[in-house]
């Protein structure tokens, strides 16, 4: 392979573009922005001097991203920086529960039961993290390089959250910190597997943690595209892909796009029965999102709250259950389970000297046209009596919004995908990230390992190509 399109900029399309660039590959990426990044991106959505995250703003797998971790993205200024604690979790009647970055603390956290439960479920799991990120942030058909500390993580991540953390914690505090890192998953929380994802994000806290970037999503783009070009790689922005025929001819196109875009873009190059399967890939519930401009830091009943960059603002396990399976069942949770990045608890550059920027969002069914932000807003001021006083401006996002702001976002799915068991092992392509064209692939976060800012996808795409 001598030429390469990409489309799509975000940091899957930049991962992909990186990795050809630096095997010689001659790369040109074409993004329908003006801006660079896809859901790693910022701009001043609200009031003059607010920066605020478009999509992601918290990088637990960001940072531990084996791809990431090999590029000099401090060359371009980039830095993570870490709030004092990953992540807190309000409850009722003031009270708080917090992961503490050291697995020591949590019996002070949890009680000592439930605190022996968490260290001897998360103890290993720590350990073996190192080993353990690149198996997860594997393709899923890959034979494990660590097959120990696969398996130790493989037995507990096919349970149900639920089952899981009633199984191991008497406490709802346990329980409530579990289920709200569980919810990440997109999955019914009853459901198998969803387990998975709470157990990586909770062992990603006690290790290289949950840190945001400094300066805001765009630094991580802007870094990665500093490097892409350092490597002879080119990017077109404004450019909106519609054929393939739109672009200059390449040895091999890469899509960053969801999976109804490559199968309406690709068109003819792919077989009918594998356009078939492209058309059977299934969305997620979508989002709907809110970004705050603030006139000081969110007034948290638990000061605990105000150490983290993210909040889980939900209550207890059992709320956020019944929250999060509206979202599947196609309805609107009275109380929905909000997750809350704030990251000005610990990078002040994103808003004028004491004030704060913020975002909250909820699940809903995927499509979904209700304005959610007075439930979005009733659940802050819940565990933040007084948080509607210091808004100065907000701006809120559909699942229509988002979507037209970036077209991977079908509906509002921020996954790349529905998270059924059955998409999370085998994603839409079958081949991991082939199609029936030998000169086609899909490299975004439809592929495996799935949603999230870490670049993996792109990456394993991309030598997955090389390799032939
Ligand atoms: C509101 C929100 C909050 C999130 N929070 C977090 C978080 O805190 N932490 C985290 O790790 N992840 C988070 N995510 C998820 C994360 O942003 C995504 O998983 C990740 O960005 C996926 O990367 P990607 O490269 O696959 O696709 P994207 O980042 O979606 O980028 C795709 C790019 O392709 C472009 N594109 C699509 N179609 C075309 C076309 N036809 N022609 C040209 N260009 C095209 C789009 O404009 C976009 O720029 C969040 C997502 C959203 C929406």
């Amino acid at each position: 392979m001598r030429t390469a399109n990409i489309i799509g900029s975000g940091p899957n399309g930049l991962a992909a573009a990186i990795t050809l660039a630096a095997a010689g590959v001659q790369v040109q990426v074409f993004e329908a922005n003006d801006r660079i990044g896809g859901g790693c991106s910022s701009a001043e959505l609200t009031l003059p001097g607010f920066r605020h995250d478009l999509g992601s703003s918290a990088y637990p797998m960001g940072v531990a991203s084996p791809f990431f971790r090999s590029l000099p993205l401090c060359r371009y200024g980039f830095r993570w920086i870490a709030p004092e604690l990953p992540l807190a979790h309000p409850l009722e009647g003031g009270a708080a529960v917090a992961l503490e970055p050291a697995l020591g603390e949590m019996p002070q956290q949890l009680g000592q039961s439930d605190g022996r439960q968490w260290r001897r479920l998360f103890g290993p799991l720590a350990e073996e993290w190192d080993r353990l990120v690149p198996e997860i942030l594997a393709p899923i058909a890959h034979l494990p390089r660590h097959p120990l500390a696969l398996a130790r993580f493989g037995l507990s991540a096919l349970e149900s959250a639920t089952n899981l953390a009633r199984g191991r914690f008497t406490g709802g505090r346990a329980r409530a910190l579990f289920a709200g890192c569980a919810a990440h998953s997109v999955m019914p929380l009853d459901a198998p597997l969803s387990a998975a994802v709470g157990l990586v994000l909770g062992a990603a806290g006690h290790t290289t943690g949950w840190p945001v970037a400094a300066g805001g999503a765009q630094s991580l783009a802007d870094a990665l595209a500093a490097h892409l070009r350092t490597l002879g790689g080119e990017i077109h922005t404004g450019v909106l892909v519609e054929r393939l025929d739109d672009l200059p001819p390449a040895d091999a196109f890469f899509f960053d796009t969801g999976v109804p875009a490559l199968e309406r873009i690709a068109g003819d190059r792919l077989t009918p029965v594998f356009r078939r399967n492209l058309r059977r890939f299934r969305p997620g519930p979508g989002v709907f999102k809110v970004d705050w401009a603030l006139s000081e830091a969110i007034p948290w009943a638990s000061p605990v709250c105000r150490l983290a960059a993210t909040v889980h603002v939900g209550g207890s396990m059992e709320e956020i259950v019944a929250a999060e399976a509206a979202s599947f069942e196609g309805r609107h949770a009275d109380r929905p389970f909000v997750l809350v990045v704030q990251p000005s608890v610990c990078d002040p550059s994103r808003a004028p000297a004491g004030k704060a920027v913020a975002w909250g969002y909820a699940h809903v069914p995927n499509g979904s046209t209700l304005d959610r932000t007075e439930a979005i807003e009733a659940q802050m001021e819940r565990f933040a009596p007084g948080f509607r006083d210091c808004i100065l401006a907000r701006r809120t996002h559909s699942t229509a919004e988002l979507e037209s702001w970036n077209p991977n976002l079908v509906g509002g799915d921020l996954s790349g995908g529905a998270m059924t068991p059955a998409q999370m092992l085998l994603r839409p392509t079958h081949r991991a990230y082939g199609t029936s064209d030998p000169a086609i692939f899909l490299c975004s976060s439809s592929t495996p390992p799935g949603g999230g800012v870490h670049g993996m996808c792109g990456f394993h795409a991309a030598r997955r190509a090389l390799a032939g």
